[in-house]
Formats: structure tokens, C-alpha cells, sequence
């Protein structure tokens, strides 16, 4: 439907979560009724693109489509503002992640569809970096 691929490209293109305007909770991915109270009243925000590396794994066999990243980090995020997200990480050696380690949000394209010639663009997520 209209509404689900808008939500979904929301998503994608700046990483907005909801918010629920009965407990406060941050809801992330965007769904219709709060996990937290089940209530339904829900603002957008744009979550902060922080947060911290909670648990990964290397890949070193990619899906179609992804040849060129293997071996490429999939890590589970806990954002700044409290979800957790799962996203690939980038500008970082496999051997260098380490849990807890402090990540931003990146637009990076992912897959460029070659049929049709459609770049599709995602978010991923790099080290900060640290101050000398
Ligand atoms: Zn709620």
C-alpha cells in the first residue's frame, strides 16, 4: 500500500522513528500501535543516527547482489534514543568492531539494481570518530 512504502522510504532516507505520545517511548521501526502501551497516538522524530555497537557478526558469504562488500560486519545497534537496530557496518575492518564500541548513521547506496538501473540507497553505520 501508499502508506506502508512511505513509511518504509521515511525509514530508509532519515531514519525517523515514532514517538508515542501516551508513554514517550520511542518506536522504531515505525509500527501502528505502540509496543511499550499498545496505545495508538504516535509523532515523528528523527532519531540522532548515535548509538553504540550491542552485538555483530562477519559475513562472509554475501547475498546476490552484495558480492562486492564480502566480507562485510552485520552488527546490532542500540541507538542513543533507546531501539535497536540491525545494520551493516562500514569504513571499519571486521577485526576492529568491538562491542560497545561508539557508531554514527551513514547513507550509503547499497544494491544498484542493473535491469533497471536502480540505485537503492540505506543507511549503515561507521565508527566514530574519536577525538586525538
Ligand atoms: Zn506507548
Amino acid at each position: 500500500s501508499i502508506p506502508r512504502n512511505w513509511r518504509v522510504r521515511q525509514q530508509r532516507y532519515s531514519l525517523k522513528a515514532e514517538v508515542c505520545n501516551a508513554c514517550g517511548k520511542h518506536i522504531f521501526p515505525p509500527r501502528d500501535v505502540c509496543p511499550h502501551c499498545a496505545e495508538q497516538k504516535q509523532s515523528w522524530t528523527n532519531l540522532s543516527g548515535r548509538g553504540e555497537v550491542y552485538s555483530f557478526t562477519t559475513m562472509f558469504n554475501a547475498p546476490s547482489g552484495f558480492a562486492e562488500y564480502a566480507p562485510y560486519t552485520m552488527a546490532l545497534v542500540r541507538l542513543a534514543e533507546g531501539p535497536m537496530i540491525t545494520a551493516q557496518l562500514t569504513d571499519v575492518e571486521a577485526n576492529s568492531v568491538k562491542i560497545g564500541m561508539p557508531v554514527e548513521m551513514v547513507t550509503r547506496k547499497l544494491t544498484q539494481d542493473s535491469d533497471e538501473g536502480q540505485i537503492v540507497y540505506g543507511y549503515k553505520f561507521r565508527p566514530v570518530l574519536q577525538a586525538a
